[in-house]
């Protein structure tokens, strides 16, 4: 019988990390095809088209870029691959997944997959994470559930997934929602029905930007009464709590949301904003008074995601509902 066919592409990240010499530190060398050398087993189980389209530290990627590993991702659907497989590195990760997840009109999986352990550390990781994104993204039952995060045996749904360690090995969660499955004796098993899902049109558009801005305690309003004139074209604020903002950055809040979207995630990393809880000077209801949408269960770093993209093909008129209805949160 005829194998399936997959397409892995490597962007870098410390998964493709080695060092040069040994005060150096480490750098993205690897190639895809060396990467896939290194999980042989991987070519028992399809014919694999694999292809370096990048050596970047994932802090280095950028839409722009992403929007052409979409297009070579879409090529390899249309030429028959049941599932694409990209390796990155990590610090990015949970962006570029929301990104690709917005985007992805496929029922194809579309599998993103990194490493906590360069190829250079005992212990390296990322061939067993290569090598469980390729199961993840041949089977079956991963159809129509959209972009993928597979790390350190877990499957994380884009939407939600976070890094929320900085070098364990364990790094990623999905705080709330939990993984949406995980590999068991090589099998892959999901914990949930897939989710509704609903996707953007490419942007036309890619100049727009979306400044985010973190609340802190005595912060001054020195950024954020610059937003405008800076020309920004939205905002997104990691705010306190559920949602709330100290009274000099709410009334600033005002002036800027009468021009541009202004949204209000929470910055404390789970949970949801919150709607009609909080009257004060600052609160989410103050806020909503003042014009500014709130983030629902989205961390600020996925709601500025949104925001570009919605902008990106001119539907920011739709925000509200977007934040209010997200689909991909109904299981
Ligand atoms: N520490 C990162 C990683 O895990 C570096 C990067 O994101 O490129 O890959």
């Amino acid at each position: 019988m005829d194998q399936p066919k997959l397409a892995i592409a490597a962007l870098g990240g410390t998964v493709s990390m080695q060092a040069r010499n040994a005060e150096e530190g480490v750098f993205p060398t690897i190639s895809g095809e060396t990467l896939l050398t290194s999980a042989p087993q991987i070519m028992t189980l399809a014919r694999v088209t694999v292809e370096t389209l990048g050596l970047l530290p994932s802090a280095s990627l950028d839409f722009e870029f992403l929007l052409s590993v979409l297009s070579w991702a879409n090529f390899q659907i249309k030429q028959g691959a049941v599932g694409v497989v990209i390796t990155q590195g990590t610090d990015t990760l949970e962006e570029t997944a929301t990104f690709f997840d917005h985007l992805w009109d496929h029922d194809e999986p579309l599998v993103l997959t990194g490493a906590m352990r360069s190829a250079a550390q005992t212990g390296a990781e990322g061939p067993a994470n290569l090598l469980d994104a390729c199961r993840v993204a041949l089977a079956e039952n991963s159809r129509r559930r959209g972009v993928q995060v597979v790390m350190n045996g877990q499957i994380h749904q884009a939407s939600v997934v976070r890094k929320t360690d900085s070098l364990a090995l364990q790094a990623f969660s999905s705080p709330i929602f939990g993984p949406a499955g995980m590999l068991v004796e090589e099998t892959v098993r999901y914990l949930r029905q897939p989710a509704q899902r609903r996707v953007l049109p490419l942007p036309k558009k890619t100049t727009q930007k979306i400044a985010l801005l973190q609340a802190t305690l005595s912060a001054d309003t020195l950024l954020l009464e610059n937003i405008l004139e800076l020309g920004y074209d939205g905002l997104v604020i990691s705010a306190f709590g559920a949602g709330h903002l100290s009274k000099s950055w709410a009334d600033i809040v005002e002036k800027i949301a009468e021009r541009i979207p202004v949204i209000i995630a929470t910055r404390t990393g789970s949970g949801s904003t919150a709607q009609s809880s909080y009257g004060f000077m600052g609160s989410e209801m103050d806020l909503i008074r003042k014009g500014a949408s709130m983030a629902g269960f989205l961390c600020p770093r996925k709601a500025r995601i949104l925001l570009w993209l919605l902008m990106g093909c001119q539907r920011q008129a739709e925000l509200a509902r977007y934040l209010k209805e997200d689909i991909r949160f109904q299981n």
